[in-house]
């Protein structure tokens, strides 16, 4: 089966795991700030803070901007679910924005109608998640107009979205945020197995960060109300065990060297898949252009306007017994039967809707040759496929 994607591995990423293995510390060790700093370095922020995962970050992210009980956080339709469970991790309640058409993030004038409404109705959103939907930014210049004027923070949800850039900067730079999370699940563009983590340019949020990702708590003497001595701490908020390992560090430390050779190449398989694709019935992602360059996590093509949901299902079961693994992102949030029994109707986010019936994502990895991809689009391409289905 070619999968829809799968992590690289190397033999000098399995030196780096060894390496920590047979140190003194697989914890809490020297390698954690070492992949933390790699990190804000390429993202161009001031702080990093690793965790065991995006849906950690998230949720610390949230707690550091102290969003809680009464709160409001609003984020997109077409994400994982993790965007949106991360806010009532934190007893707040949750809303979404209708996507944009062409690009499937967030659309800027639906959230400008929507705050409208909002404002009038004195329930306006404490934070908004954007969610860099296939590695592609955020419009975050006009969702930074709209932050101004209605005073919301910003916490970007950039699993995807490692190596991109928006307006000659790296996604991770937090010019127009106050944080932004990374996924290193491996299906990601970057590797620990398991792992996230959160970059901010604010010192605060960076602390704060840093004490709830370890229960809240400080060893830092400056920070404490008393000292008995060299082996006290103290514990200031209700923090989590959302550590990461330094097995997971070693490997993401050891992956960030290659992370823009990743992002080239995936590149350059999304811009053949445009090329082999160019003539077909397929409507194609929006391409890279000089204020966004993606960092290409998912190729999503759809079935053109008026083929039914059905022929979607025909065609994505004849490529997956063909040994293909197309797969569907995502199943919008507001249509799991969790989010309806909280009140959510998924025809309130129509384009969201009409997005979902028609996506599939093809595999796009960075060991995928040019063989398999021609491979999948002859599969795909494939008039038996459509005939067995009209
Ligand atoms: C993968 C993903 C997450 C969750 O990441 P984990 O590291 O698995 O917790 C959150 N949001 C989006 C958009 C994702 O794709």
């Amino acid at each position: 089966m070619i999968p829809y994607g799968k992590q690289n591995i190397s033999e000098e990423d399995i030196a780096a795991v060894v390496k920590v293995l047979r140190s003194d510390f697989i914890t809490q060790g020297p390698t954690l700030p070492r992949f933390e700093r790699a990190i804000a370095t390429h993202a161009g922020a001031a702080h990093c803070i690793a965790v065991n995962s995006a849906t950690s970050a998230l949720h610390i992210g949230l707690l550091a901007l102290d969003v809680g009980p009464g709160d409001l956080v609003w984020t997109s339709p077409i994400s994982f679910v993790a965007s949106s469970n991360a806010a009532l991790y934190c007893g707040a309640d949750v809303d979404f924005v209708d996507i944009a058409p062409d690009t499937f993030n967030m659309d800027m004038q639906a959230l400008a109608s929507k705050l409208k409404l909002a404002k009038a109705a004195g329930c306006l959103p404490k934070v908004v998640i954007p969610v860099h939907i296939s590695g592609r930014s955020c419009d975050m210049k006009a969702l930074d107009m709209l932050r101004k004027s209605y005073g919301f923070k910003v916490l970007e949800d950039a699993s995807h979205a490692i190596g991109a850039n928006y307006d000659g900067r790296p996604v991770g730079c937090c010019d127009y945020s106050e944080l932004c999370v990374f996924s290193f699940h491996p299906v990601k563009i970057i590797t620990t197995g398991e792992g996230g983590a959160l970059t901010t340019n604010d010192p605060l949020l960076a602390k704060r960060l840093a004490a709830l990702r370890s229960h809240g708590i400080t060893r830092d003497a400056n920070d404490m109300e008393r000292y008995d001595g060299p082996w006290y701490y103290e514990q200031h908020s209700l923090g989590y065990n959302y550590r990461m390992t330094e097995i997971q560090a070693a490997l993401g430390l050891s992956q960030m060297a290659r992370l823009d050779l990743f992002v080239q190449r995936r590149r350059e398989l999304a811009e053949r898949y445009d090329r082999i694709l160019s003539n077909s019935d397929f409507i194609l992602p929006v391409l890279d252009n000089d204020e966004s360059r993606s960092a290409w996590h998912l190729y999503v093509v759809r079935l053109s306007e008026g083929i039914k949901p059905l022929t979607r299902l025909h065609l994505i079961n004849k490529l997956r017994s063909d040994g293909i693994g197309v797969n569907v992102h995502y199943i919008p949030i507001p249509r799991q039967p969790f989010y309806r029994n909280l009140g959510f109707d998924p025809q309130q986010f129509p384009v969201a809707e009409g997005y979902y019936e028609s996506a599939i994502s093809l595999p796009l990895y960075y060991d995928m040759t040019e063989d398999e991809q021609d491979t999948i689009v002859k599969c795909l391409l494939e008039p038996a496929g459509f005939q067995t289905i009209f």
